[in-house]
């Protein structure tokens, strides 16, 4: 049975997802309270037979010992179609017991962040900005996800204590302008603990730009209201990337919810991880970044999916990452167009990887192929001198901190992109 909402036109900010009949007399003002759709969140094998037809697989995974958490909105389940077993939705949050299956790679810290952390919760990889981790919860939970050593865990939660560590560590690192906040997820923490957490670090005269990692608004988008739009606006610039992986998340819902953070001033970039049988197509993938450009969110990474243990049946092949963005780039606005991203094991940093564009360099003389495959020759300049331009007057940045020397010089190959740090989390 194909999905009600299906047949609402995807980032189109008016109407509303069709609901599971299990919800249909809910009032809409409880059904759109982000805290009614969090208490009313379905994690049993008992509670999500009521709703979905589960597989026989789907029925041992959930009564499986040390399963990663399970917690989904009545939101996002009645965006799940129930009666089929791949549907790109429930296979991001119902559990298979290929989750439990151990594979060559396998890592419970995939990206090496316990090993760049100063304080619990802050991960330094790059001199100029961090991650800082604050909650262990989320509004419902992937089964790929990369942080998976700790979220869903209560008992690894981060508290105030944690929080006036980290603040501190942020203060004493002059050269820190740029802080992601994320998890977890930051948008399920309680509304006054994120505000005064954005406004300590707006009080930081070093910290430039406060970004935040979530996928909420796509378990909950009910999460973006006025409240949160002013602490956001409140402490410009600040930034939001929206974790995103299908079209069919796309719903009038989250259409709102992004207008209403436009309109409060923050920009918004997606991230999305590529998915094997969720998303590993052109197709899905094109849809997907033309409808959030129209959502003025603008595609920013596609993440390869990490050697994670329980997601190893989500990696794809890299050259089918490559295939995707040759499928992209050139076919749609050149701005839809996400990196591909590797984020290296061991925590060397996010990797870019693209088709081949160019294929001969010397100083003089470049041959490259276009999008549609033409090839072509950019003559350069015979004299060119690099070097040549002035410095810039005024102050100059900070020195990185020594502790964080050392891992940058390591970072410094130029091979590596020294852009972000999100990870799939959030
Ligand atoms: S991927 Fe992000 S939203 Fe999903 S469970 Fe992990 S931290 Fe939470």
């Amino acid at each position: 049975m194909q999905p009600e909402v299906l047949k609402v036109p995807i980032g189109v900010e008016s109407g509303t997802s069709a609901r599971h009949p299990r919800w249909e007399d809910v009032p809409e003002a409880e059904w759109s309270d982000p805290r009614w759709q969090m208490t009313h969140r379905l994690r049993r094998l008992s509670q999500l037979r009521d709703v979905i037809k589960l597989t026989e697989d789907e029925e041992a995974a959930l009564g499986a010992d040390a399963l990663f958490r399970v917690d989904i909105t009545p939101y996002f389940l009645s965006l799940i179609d129930g009666d089929d077993p791949n549907c790109p939705l429930r296979r991001q949050v119902i559990p298979s017991s290929r989750e439990m299956e151990a594979f060559d790679g396998r890592l419970p810290d995939a990206n090496s962040e316990v090993e760049h952390e100063p304080v619990r919760g802050i991960i330094h990889k790059y001199p100029d900005r961090l991650v800082m981790l604050v909650t262990s919860s989320c509004t419902s939970y992937c089964r790929y996800c990369t942080r998976s050593r700790f979220v869903g865990d209560g008992k690894q939660n981060y508290g105030r204590t944690d929080w006036d560590e980290q603040i501190r560590y942020i203060r004493e690192s002059p050269q820190v302008r740029d802080v992601l906040i994320t998890g977890g997820d930051p948008l399920s923490i309680a509304r006054n603990r994120l505000a005064e957490l954005i406004t300590e670090l707006r009080a930081i005269p070093h910290v430039e730009i406060i970004r935040i990692g979530t996928r909420a608004p796509v378990f909950n988008p009910f999460v973006v209201d006025d409240e949160l739009c002013e602490i956001l606006e409140a402490n410009h610039p600040v930034w939001l990337n929206i974790h995103v992986n299908h079209p069919y998340e796309l719903t009038p819902e989250l259409a709102r919810a992004c207008s209403r953070l436009s309109k409060a001033g923050v920009p918004l970039g997606a991230q999305t991880v590529l998915l094997a049988g969720i998303n590993d197509s052109v197709e899905v993938q094109r849809r997907l970044c033309t409808e959030l450009v129209r959502m003025r969110v603008r595609p920013y990474y596609l993440y390869q999916c990490d050697s994670v243990a329980g997601a190893g049946h989500f990696r794809t092949s890299v050259t089918k990452g490559i295939e995707i963005i040759e499928g992209l780039r050139g076919h749609i606005t050149g701005f839809a167009v996400p990196t591909y991203v590797i984020d290296s094991p061991g925590g060397g940093g996010k990797i870019p990887v693209m088709p081949n564009y160019l294929l001969s360099l010397s100083p003089e003389r470049a041959i490259l192929r276009n999008w549609a495959g033409e090839v072509s020759e950019y003559h350069g300049p015979s004299g060119y001198r690099s070097g040549t331009t002035p410095p810039l007057r005024g102050p100059k940045p900070p020195r990185p901190h020594p502790d964080v020397l050392t891992v940058s010089d390591r970072l410094s190959a130029p091979q590596l992109e020294t852009g972000d740090e999100e990870g799939a989390g959030a």
